[in-house]
């Protein structure tokens, strides 16, 4: 796919020749034992940058935020989240089949939840209901389109979580993303949760890896968990090496990345049959409607790719575009040349 402009994902981004260099080169042990210095490293750095007590390593974003859940609840309790978020919509029911638990969907505005809302999903006391024990939040959100929570917004939904004896869980896969575009520091964002999940294989470029930040009685919970759950790994220390050469020489360049989706935005705005406020794309994700547009987006995406440019269709009318650190300057001008020629 290398001849593509690929903005289908940020995942899609190939380890650099440095990235690779690092990977050859890390020292390795038997994590299982504790004894890879590599992951180690990456955990306590990670732990460091968020601010919180320990940081384990995980294969996934998905095993993240599901271990995360496991450490959290009982069988039966519910979890209060965002109907459009990664936990619900795109984790294939693991909620209900790893932990038990019951969901309380509720509807934000682009993603986002205040926590007003939040207030009233929470449970009173009575054998009727079941108990509220968890609020998930997912920062930036995927399906809101890159939207970044206000910190006056976490720092509310924290403080009536601690008044009510909840926990909460940030699904920070794109925190990095959202701490670039709003320039709070990643431990600030954290501050306001009980745990916190990131992925370094998403907007960074790593090849593979999330891991789970929060205090050291939690982590050590999910630690016994990414075990039963068949993501303990041996010599992974390759694979933290990606992650810690991403942390170094990856975060400053995510900037950028938002600026390509805002110029894209913009270009989009102008074309017949696309509706989107590009003052609303604040970081690397742009979500377009089409529905005024005679295509589907099916075709716009098959159209678009006799073109050399990827793109994901969302939905009966709305299409994702991602930008990513392997998208030169030159690849938004063939993009946006062919989203011109598709929507004339
Ligand atoms: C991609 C993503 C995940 C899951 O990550 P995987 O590594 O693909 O399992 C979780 N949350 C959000 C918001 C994501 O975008």
């Amino acid at each position: 796919m290398d001849e593509f402009v690929d903005l289908r994902s940020d995942t899609v981004t190939k380890p650099t020749p440095g990235m690779r260099k690092a990977m050859f080169e890390a020292e390795v042990g038997d994590d299982v034992f504790g004894e890879d210095p590599t992951i180690n490293a990456l955990q306590e750095k990670v732990a460091r940058i968020l601010g919180k007590e320990k940081a384990v390593f995980v294969p996934s974003g998905t095993m993240a935020n599901q271990l995360s859940i496991k450490a959290h609840t009982q069988p039966g309790d519910e979890v209060v989240l965002e109907e459009n978020s990664h936990a619900f919509y795109y984790e294939g029911g693991a909620g209900a089949v790893l932990s038990g638990v019951q969901f309380f969907c509720l509807s934000g505005k682009r993603g986002l939840l205040e926590s007003s809302q939040v207030e009233e999903s929470i449970r009173p006391l009575d054998v009727h209901f079941p108990v509220t024990r968890l609020i998930c939040l997912e920062n930036t959100h995927n399906r809101g389109g890159g939207t970044v929570y206000p910190i006056k917004t976490l720092s509310e939904i924290y403080k009536l979580a601690k008044a009510r004896g909840l926990l909460v869980h940030m699904d920070g896969a794109r925190l990095w993303n959202a701490s670039a575009a709003s320039v709070i520091k990643p431990e600030e964002y954290a501050q306001w949760t009980d745990s916190v999940s990131v992925c370094l294989s998403k907007g960074l470029g790593a090849p593979v890896g999330s891991l789970v930040a929060g205090s050291v009685p939690f982590i050590d919970r999910v630690h016994r968990f990414r075990k039963m759950f068949g993501g303990g790994m041996r010599q992974a220390g390759i694979l933290a090496a990606a992650g810690i050469y991403a942390l170094d020489h990856h975060l400053e360049k995510l900037k950028a990345t938002h600026d390509q989706a805002k110029r894209l935005a913009c270009f989009l705005s102008g074309l017949k049959g696309v509706s989107i406020d590009p003052a609303e794309v604040e970081t690397n994700i742009v979500i377009f409607d089409v529905s005024k547009s005679p295509k589907k987006p099916v075709q716009i995406a098959g159209e678009l790719r006799t073109r050399g440019v990827l793109i994901l269709p969302m939905g009966k009318t709305s299409i994702r575009l991602v930008t990513h650190i392997d998208i030169s300057d030159a690849g938004i001008e063939q993009a946006m040349e062919a989203f011109g020629q598709v929507f004339s």
